[in-house]
């Protein structure tokens, strides 16, 4: 006789884990999916590309969450350190520091405290741009609300 019968709606990576953990915790679940596969918004697509994977959803483990480090330490996944934004690093203007405390304190102490340090990354071209892109939406709203102005004059 089982703890209890569930059904969990949804086998995206919550749905899961939930019917996961309440199996494990002795409990009849059913789970429900809507689509012909399972993964919800964490989808590979493993054909598109010979040999190379595809990410068309999730891809990226944002921090350390213990949770998901487990799944993939069982699942013999490997973790690399990444960034979402490599231009950054390949211009100097961003560096990747991983989630280790000690190696955060140690880049950022010596951001703040080697004049050389900052020098270099506070003087690299950002490839994002140069932080003026409000200063120039105003510029163009005022040009644009401007000459409607002068144009309702002009016909009034
Ligand atoms: C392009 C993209 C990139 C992303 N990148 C990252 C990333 O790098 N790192 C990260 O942490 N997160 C990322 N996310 C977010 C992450 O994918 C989601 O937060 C996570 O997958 C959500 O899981 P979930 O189980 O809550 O929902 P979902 O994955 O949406 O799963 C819900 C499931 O329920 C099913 N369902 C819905 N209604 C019903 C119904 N009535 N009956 C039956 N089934 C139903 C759906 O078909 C779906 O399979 C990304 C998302 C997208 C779209």
């Amino acid at each position: 006789m089982p703890a209890c019968s569930v059904i969990v709606i949804g086998a995206g990576a919550a749905g899961l884990a939930a019917a996961r953990d309440l199996g494990r915790a002795g409990c009849e679940v059913v789970v429900i999916e809507a689509r012909n596969r399972i993964g919800g918004r964490v989808f590979t697509l493993a054909e598109a590309v010979p040999s190379v994977p595809v990410e068309l959803g999730a891809e990226f483990v944002h921090g350390k969450s213990p949770a998901l480090l487990d799944i993939a330490t069982a699942a013999n996944l490997k973790l690399r350190e990444v960034t979402e934004r490599p231009e950054g690093v390949e211009a100097g203007t961003a560096v990747i520091v991983g989630t280790d405390r000690d190696k955060i304190v140690r880049t950022a102490s010596e951001l703040l405290t080697s004049p050389v340090a900052y020098a270099r990354m506070a003087n690299a071209v950002s490839p994002y741009g140069d932080g003026r892109a409000s200063e120039r939406i105003a510029d163009a709203l005022r040009e644009r609300f401007e000459a409607r102005s002068t144009r309702q004059r002009r016909y009034a």
